[in-house]
């Protein structure tokens, strides 16, 4: 090995993957998710210090080599305790008709009586009392409130009601700020989340009960909102708060039942169209054209935002061979209440994992040949605020020598299928793990579907290519964000999904996110937690063990081909009439394909496996590739984001978008020609040419030379 100063003991990959597959327990981690949904850990809070610390102790206790908590002081949002928002219905008169509770009631098990939750909010909401009259802007998308618009309805001096589950909240929050309305209201909708009515819920199913609520943060920005782009240590330069990207108007978060209130006072005046109408017993009406004072809502919304300590908890244990190199396995620790699902599942997989492979260490000395480090994030709920500071830090190191991350943050989800999140060069990699676990449900199995791989084939078939599951991009919405969309390290995000297409699972972000939910109605025997835990193991010991990186250069070749294809159909006429062109794109593609295709084919296997320093030569190049597609500039108009490929869309943080800086110049531009919009005309070519260099530089990368 390169350094070996390190104890060498190496095993065949395959005896270690047995090794490990009969160590990871099931029992394990349905204890730790006991313990774990057992406090309402908030981060910045007494008690989000409590499980970073048993994190840590967890850690020791299961032989990692080096375990630290990591402390950033970062600006958090609190809800007054004693005193909940509230939002109240006013008749004609000004008369307070009807006032919301602003608390979920416990329904089940002792840990949802804890004094310790908190009453309902919606994290950096803006402060402030405001009253109006009702807007229903149904999943408050852009396209719904250009709709309201487009039939003269005005959101200004209105307070808007929008249902949950289509995007992120903070988008919703934007639109109706940008759109010049008071205040937002946010429920969700029986529809998406009780289908089957209310008699059919928490806690006899995992169905949303009429009063509970989906809480969760409103910022749209990334990491610490005070410290954009650089980490909030110790005396680090902080924003004042009123240039942080907060939202401006106040947002309040609310149940079904008092939803339904709310949406039969709105003036019987534009019935919502068909596909507006949800389950709740009213007809959803918009709201009127003419602001009216009659019936009326008031908002009324007290938070505190402060600055407060998160902690991260990082976890190290050496690698033998290549202790420089890192491969990251990382999940967040906070939680908005129990946080049973969000995060526990995740957490207690990560926990595992990290038991798992220490134990083997310290039983049989057997280390892998590159680092792993097992990451427990504070704070990510409130805007993944301990990963960005934690990147942020070590941004030049991690960028020198992280190989991937993998992130886990809500592991199971339902039991219908694994779904998955990477960029091209991991495909293989995730889909090779999958194949190795066996298969958790046990219908799955009579049906003749032996491992994970076999239902995620059955229940989600690539499109491109049938023989394959299906791999989304990555957005955003947890933890591997920075990894990826900032520094390039390719990232990996996976969970065991429900059938339904709704926005989220139905008790997502509600007091009811129990040790009941996931012990009893969700995962039994913790077998689908056994199996993402397996899954994670196998791509951790691939991507740590392998001699040679198993990153599939080629299948990124294809992605980009087919996403040039996407995108020159699309606008090839409109930017020829307009003195642009994908010429030089589609050739620095084409050199990409013919670079990865000749390491793949001609370099690799010439490889010679007992030089050490051909070894790391070769990985170097694999690691680096996915490097040579960022961009430190960043895109157009969004200096946060670096990755020139995949990146959060700009009207939903959830969601991913491909060559987001061209496709959102494209949006701007519309129809119109360069004589009209000259500057995003020069935008888009500008860009063109900058994707164009920095994918043939990518490609020329894996050359010896230049
Ligand atoms: N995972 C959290 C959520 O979905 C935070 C996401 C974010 O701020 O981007 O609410
Ligand atoms: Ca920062
Ligand atoms: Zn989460
Ligand atoms: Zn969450």
């Amino acid at each position: 090995g390169i350094s070996n100063d390190k104890e060498d003991v190496s095993l065949p990959k395959a005896k270690m993957s047995a090794t490990l597959m009969e160590e990871i327990s099931a029992s394990n981690i349905g204890e730790y998710l006991k313990y774990l949904s057992s406090i309402p850990n908030l981060a910045g809070t007494p008690q989000d210090l409590e499980v970073a610390s048993w994190v840590r102790d967890r850690f020791i206790e299961g032989g990692l080599d080096e375990v630290q908590l990591v402390p950033y002081k970062v600006l958090l949002s609190y809800p007054d305790m004693s005193n909940p928002n509230q939002v109240s219905l006013l008749d004609s008169s000004g008369k307070v008709n009807f006032t919301t509770s602003g608390r979920q009631t416990p329904l089940f098990s002792s840990e949802e009586f804890s004094p310790l939750v908190q009453p309902n909010f919606n994290a950096y909401s803006a402060n402030g009392t405001v009253e109006g009259e009702l807007v229903y802007a149904n999943y408050g998308r852009k396209q719904d409130f250009e709709y309201l618009k487009s039939i003269g309805i005005d959101i200004r001096g209105r307070i808007v009601i929008a249902r949950y589950g289509a995007i992120f909240r903070g988008n919703i929050v934007k639109s109706a700020e940008d759109g010049g309305a008071l205040g937002v209201i946010l429920f969700s909708d029986p529809k998406d989340f009780a289908p089957e009515g209310r008699k059919s819920v928490y806690p006899n199913t995992t169905r949303l009960p009429g009063m509970a609520v989906q809480s969760g943060s409103v910022l749209l920005g990334y990491g610490d909102p005070l410290t954009p782009l650089y980490p909030a240590l110790e005396g680090a330069y902080r924003l004042p708060e009123a240039e942080a990207p907060l939202p401006k108007i106040p947002v309040q978060p609310i149940g079904y039942d008092e939803a339904e209130i709310l949406l039969r006072s709105i003036s019987t005046e534009n019935p919502a169209p068909e596909d507006w109408q949800g389950g709740l017993n009213a007809t959803y009406f918009l709201g009127s054209k003419f602001i009216q004072r009659k019936w009326s809502v008031r908002l009324q919304v007290r938070m505190t935002h402060k600055l407060a300590t998160a902690y991260n908890t990082i976890g190290i244990l050496y690698g033998r061979e290549e202790p420089d190199r890192y491969v990251l396995i990382g999940n967040h620790m906070d939680s908005w209440t129990l946080g049973g699902i969000d995060p526990a599942s995740g957490t207690s997989v990560l926990v595992e994992m990290a038991r798992t492979f220490g134990n083997i260490k310290e039983k049989s000395g057997w280390r892998p040949r590159r680092t792993l480090m097992f990451c427990g994030w504070g704070a990510e709920e409130y805007g993944m605020i301990g990963s960005y500071e934690w990147a942020e830090e070590h941004a030049k190191v991690l960028i020198q020598r992280a190989v991937a991350y993998i992130n886990v943050d809500s592991a199971m989800e339902g039991n219908y299928t694994l779904k998955s999140q990477t960029v091209p060069s991991l495909y293989s990699a995730i889909r090779e793990a999958a194949k190795m676990v066996p298969n958790p449900n046990p219908a799955e199995v009579k049906a003749g579907r032996k491992t994970v791989f076999d239902t995620w084939l059955w229940a989600n078939p690539d499109l491109n290519d049938p023989t394959q599951p299906r791999v989304g991009n990555l957005g955003s919405g947890s933890d591997y964000t920075v990894f990826s969309h900032v520094l390039g390290v390719p990232s990996v995000d996976l969970y065991y999904d429900y059938q339904e297409k709704a926005g989220s699972y139905p008790l997502y972000h509600t007091l009811y996110e129990t040790y009941h939910v996931v012990a009893n109605l969700m995962d039994p025997g913790f077998q689908f937690h056994l199996a993402v835990a397996r899954l994670m193991t196998e791509l951790t010991l691939d991507l740590s063990e392998s001699m040679v990186l198993p990153f599939d250069v080629v299948s990124y070749a294809h992605f980009l081909e087919r996403d040039l294809d996407k995108i020159e159909s699309r606008y090839t006429n409109l930017a020829a009439n307009n003195g642009a062109t994908f010429e030089y794109f589609r050739k620095a593609v084409a050199h990409f394909r013919n670079s990865t295709e000749y390491f793949t084919d001609i370099i690799l296997p010439r490889l010679d496996t007992s030089n050490p320093l051909a070894v790391r030569k070769i990985n170097d190049q694999l690691m680096q590739l996915e490097r040579g597609l960022v961009d430190p500039h960043g895109l157009p108009g969004r200096p946060e984001f670096n990755h020139i490929v995949f990146a959060p869309s700009s009207v939903d943080k959830y969601s991913s978008d491909t060559f987001a800086g061209l496709v959102d110049l494209f949006k701007t531009v519309g129809n119109q020609t360069e004589v009209e919009q000259p500057n995003t005309w020069r935008q888009i070519k500008q860009h063109l040419s900058a994707i164009s260099f920095l994918i043939g530089a990518a490609a020329d990368s894996l050359r010896e030379g230049f």
